[in-house]
């Protein structure tokens, strides 16, 4: 008997009709004689929608109220999907984040998980009940509030239950057969990964690539849990994401996929005093406003006015917050203006087989120039390059470099449902 542990994210139980697919599906896993531990995220567009009312009613909706708002979706999807298992003749019992002993720091909409104590769900499982669990929550214990733990989370709960309970099977359940040499919705000649080193995935997540939270893979890659990301509308096999196997050299593509990102914004920052300690004091007051930032470019300084511009790019929602705190500082860090443009995007191709084949880049930007598309910033690891051009020809610009790198396949990816929002 297997221990597996399945998770369905918002667009596989967007209604009744999906929510009963999913409890049949689930049931059929019970009935092959596992133990069945799900997590599930809020129905469709749930979240959004709610994030949208709260800012109906407040500029800066408190953080502790939103998570409370927020939690509320997952709680309607567990207990409706507990109700159609059961009425399938299945035991069932739905548990929120905090039930199912999932302890996070007090970091409201953006918690990390510092424990997972699963006693009623083990409890469940021993009674012979399949575990229903709220993805994307939970509380802390100092505070005692409930938290959240940023979107796409569900997958984070999933990955922490799996290796809390040391599952044998980890299956994360979306609206696409697997992970894509790019967004499928984008570029419908994307074709699907069989296996994805955990290091790539990190990179496609952290670039923008959504079918996998990049806080999940960190958490998979670091507790060695092996990810099967597959569709909860087919019973085709997916993607495996796991560690590459002891001893195991497949010769890796040079590219294994495309990812984009249009939630970025760039901030320059004009005639900052070229002395030693100015950049530590700017991004010092960045990173109090508590955003990541991405890619940084200084330029040389000119000469004769001893100053340079500094530019890097943050999540377009920190954008204007970081902005107006950059305004308050501007006497202290001494620089002249700022710039603010949220219509970029982020276009990064990523592959291990990069370090060991030269002529990457030159590649990459000869894709784009062809298609007359302008780079406005570039960075790179050893397996990932990225650049920064005008959000208004991403799409373009991913389609013509998905086929420069030789990725795309003959038919056609399909999408079962979703919105993309
Ligand atoms: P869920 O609701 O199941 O959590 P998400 O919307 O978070 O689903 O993630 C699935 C979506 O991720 C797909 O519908 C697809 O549009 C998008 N996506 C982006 N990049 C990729 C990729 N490389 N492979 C597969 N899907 C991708
Ligand atoms: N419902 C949450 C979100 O939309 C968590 C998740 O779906 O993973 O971000
Ligand atoms: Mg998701």
């Amino acid at each position: 008997m297997a221990l597996v542990v399945q998770k369905f994210g918002g667009s596989s139980v967007s209604d009744a009709t999906g929510i009963k697919r999913v409890a049949k599906r689930i049931v059929e896993t019970k009935k092959a004689g596992n133990d069945v531990v799900v997590v599930v995220s809020a129905m469709g567009d749930t979240t959004d929608e709610l994030i949208d009312l709260a800012h109906e009613v407040s500029v800066t909706p408190s953080g502790r109220e939103l998570d409370m708002l927020l939690t509320a979706g997952e709680r309607i999807s567990m207990s409706l999907l507990a109700m159609a298992i059961i009425s399938l003749g299945q035991e069932a019992r739905s548990f929120t984040g905090s039930q199912a002993g999932l302890v996070t720091d007090a970091i409201h909409g953006n918690a990390s998980i510092v424990d997972v104590t699963p006693k009623r769900v083990f409890e469940a499982i021993e009674d012979g009940a399949i575990a229903i669990v709220a993805g994307f929550q939970g509380f802390n214990r100092g505070t005692g509030d409930i938290t959240t733990l940023g979107r796409g989370g569900s997958d984070t709960t999933a990955v922490a239950l799996a290796a809390a309970m040391h599952a044998d099977v980890c299956e994360i359940y979306t609206d696409v057969d697997g992970v894509f040499t790019a967004d499928p919705r984008v570029v419908p000649t994307a074709h699907k990964l069989d296996f994805v080193t955990s290091e790539e995935m990190l990179e496609l997540a952290s670039s923008g690539a959504k079918v996998l939270y990049i806080r999940a893979v960190e958490f998979a890659r670091r507790h060695h849990v092996t990810l099967h990301v597959r569709s909860s509308f087919s019973n085709k096999a997916g993607t495996i994401v796991a560690e590459p196997k002891e001893g195991e050299t497949v010769e890796a593509p040079i590219i294994t996929g495309v990812a984009t990102d249009k939630d970025e914004a760039k901030i320059t920052v004009i005639g900052v005093p070229d002395k030693i300690g100015r950049a530590a004091d700017l991004f010092k007051v960045v990173s109090d406003e508590g955003t990541s930032i991405d890619m940084i470019v200084q330029n040389i300084s000119a000469a004769a006015t001893g100053r340079t511009d500094i530019s890097f790019t943050l999540p377009t929602g920190d954008g204007p917050r970081v902005v107006a705190s950059l305004r308050r500082h501007q006497e202290s860090l001494g620089f002249e203006s700022i710039q603010y443009d949220d219509q970029i995007a982020k276009l990064a191709i990523v592959g291990a087989g990069m370090r060991t084949h030269p002529g990457v880049s030159a590649r990459f930007f000869s894709a784009l120039a062809d298609n007359g598309i302008n780079i406005e910033m570039i960075s790179t690891s050893d397996i990932r390059v990225s650049v920064v051009t005008r959000l208004d020809s991403l799409d373009e610009a991913v389609r013509a470099v998905h086929t420069a790198f030789g990725l795309d396949a003959n038919g056609e990816a399909v999408v079962y449902g979703g919105t993309g929002r």
